[in-house]
């Protein structure tokens, strides 16, 4: 698609409007979909590249790399000197980017690319990122990974004074805010913009002369800077710069725009200095393990996890088994530090998409035996050690508990590398609800019996922390975000203490 230069304020994307109806903002049903839909969240990496022949190319390369951060749509916009160009894509990078085609329709030196995976029902093309809108001051697009908390706010406030929004996607307030900034300057409208926001946010963003990389004041998600010969790159980690054969220059720092143009790469720290805040999850989950985030690498730190995991809860066993691919680091450090061996005693199906990104909890459940299959050579006869990175819904850990007892299994231990997830996430991390999370719901011997193991342990709090290379959790100035263990939300979530406000007062009514 091509988005020209010039014309009125629109978005790009353009395919129909929202399936079930609902207004887009404004009302109770908007922020009824934050406490019971999830509809908001999503899970996204972000690439952007500055100066080179072959950005888009780069860039679809880029996002390949980060598929694991979202698999549901991809998309690029390139600016080629005149014009912007847009393809925006539901599906895998790989299938979506693979034809010489849809890269030669993206011509340009720069780009920025966004891999995303929403939750329920918002698979619209018209929510695919990087969004795009012409200013005054010229095009604009944005990429976004994280999760605005005050995302529905905004959206009302601006559509109640006549915005007209294309999306669901709280990135787009930012280009409204843009928008209506009156700085003069285009940092400035864009640093007027974010100042608003509350919540996480890594952005890339592509104007006609710059291209602005951005990480909230805590710097919840992750946001890199690279170089490719000289060409600077961001990337959500450092994984998309090693396929390219880039070189990790060094992390954007937490509250810190980059502004990438002409004149070189200036930074500006528009925010009153925090002590910074990343989510943990990222190492326990989210990140690809051979990234390097926030100096620690990925891999190493799960490996710790497992270690210190063997410690804090040690079992009897003859085996220790990873639950592919997720558990396989911390297994190994399990297995090392216990001595017991490590065995591959699941297999899993690589031709089947992540068990969790299936929309229904019934399709979920077989995806979980489509993905696995049990090698009973291992495990028959045997006391097994099961070990996972995080316990969510329990969905995964019942299945594969059953799967190994069907195989022959004498005894079967569960050890999970993380705490117990006890709160939703509102950062970009797709988590469900509360309910639906087993163990805000069940106590530890609850959930034992869930899942149907002989044991069940998860790390400490502090035990995460030390697997990181600290004492423990700093109860004063903790030393990453952890709200989904702890319940420890580091910044205002306006939009659900609106949401629970409306729903106590409706609660109210009905009762009087
Ligand atoms: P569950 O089966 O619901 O308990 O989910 C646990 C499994 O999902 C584990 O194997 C994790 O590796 C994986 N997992 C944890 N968090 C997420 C997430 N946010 N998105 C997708 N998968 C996840």
């Amino acid at each position: 698609m091509d988005l020209g230069c010039d014309g009125p304020i629109s978005v790009a994307g353009g395919d129909s409007f929202r399936a079930d109806g609902e207004p887009l903002a404004g009302g109770r049903a908007d922020l009824d979909l934050d406490l019971n839909g999830d509809r908001l969240r999503e899970e996204c990496g972000v690439f952007g590249i500055y100066n080179h022949p072959e950005a888009a190319a780069i860039t679809a390369i880029g996002l390949h790399a980060l598929q694991h951060r979202g698999q549901e749509a991809a998309g690029i916009v390139s600016y080629d000197g005149r014009r912007f160009h847009s393809e925006r894509r539901l599906g895998l990078v790989g299938d979506a980017f693979s034809d010489a085609g849809v890269i030669a329709r993206l011509p340009g030196d720069s780009a920025v690319g966004h891999v995303r995976y929403s939750t329920t029902g918002e698979t619209l093309l018209r929510n695919v990122q990087p969004l795009f809108a012409e200013l005054d001051a010229g095009g604009f697009a944005v990429g976004h990974n994280g999760n605005l908390t005050n995302g529905l706010t905004l959206r009302r406030q601006l559509v109640r004074e006549g915005a007209i929004t294309q999306s669901t996607t709280d990135t787009e307030v930012i280009l409204h805010l843009v928008a209506r900034s009156r700085k003069p300057r285009f940092v400035d409208r864009f640093i007027d913009a974010i100042r608003t926001l509350e919540g996480a946010y890594s952005l890339v963003a592509l104007t006609n002369k710059k291209l602005i990389g951005a990480r909230d004041p805590l710097g919840i998600r992750p946001l890199v800077l690279g170089s490719l010969d000289g060409s600077p790159i961001l990337a959500s980690e450092t994984c998309a710069l090693d396929i390219i054969g880039a070189r990790y220059v060094r992390d954007i720092e937490n509250g810190e725009v980059i502004v990438i143009d002409e004149e070189g790469v200036q930074s500006f720290k528009p925010f009153p200095e925090m002590a910074p805040r990343p989510c943990i999850f990222e190492y326990i989950y989210f990140a690809r393990p051979d990234s390097v985030v926030g100096g620690r690498s990925v891999y190493q730190v799960r490996k710790n996890m497992g270690r210190v995991l063997a410690t804090e809860s040690p079992a009897n066993a003859d085996v220790i088994v990873p639950v592919p691919d997720s558990g396989v680091p911390a297994a190994i450090g399990f297995s090392q530090t216990s001595g017991i061996p490590y065995e591959l005693g699941i297999i899993r199906n690589h031709y089947v998409g992540r068990t969790f990104i299936q929309p229904t909890q019934s399709i979920r459940d077989q995806g979980v035996r489509m993905k696995h299959s049990a090698n009973r050579s291992v495990v028959e006869g045997k006391s097994i050690v099961l070990v996972d990175d995080s316990l969510v819904r329990g969905t995964t850990s019942v299945k594969i508990v059953q799967m190994m007892r069907d195989a022959g299994a004498k005894e079967v231990h569960f050890r999970i590398a993380s705490p117990p997830i006890t709160h939703p996430d509102y950062y970009g991390i797709d988590t469900p609800d509360r309910d639906k999370l087993l163990a805000a719901t069940h106590d530890l011997e609850g959930m034992r019996r869930y899942i149907g193991a002989d044991s069940l342990a998860f790390l400490s709090v502090d035990g995460v922390y030390r697997a990181m290379g600290f004492e423990g959790r700093d109860p004063v100035k903790p030393q990453f975000t952890d709200h989904c263990f702890t319940g420890d939300y580091p910044t205002p979530l306006t939009d659900r203490a609106g949401a629970v406000a409306q729903q106590q007062l409706s609660l109210l009514a009905e009762a009087s």
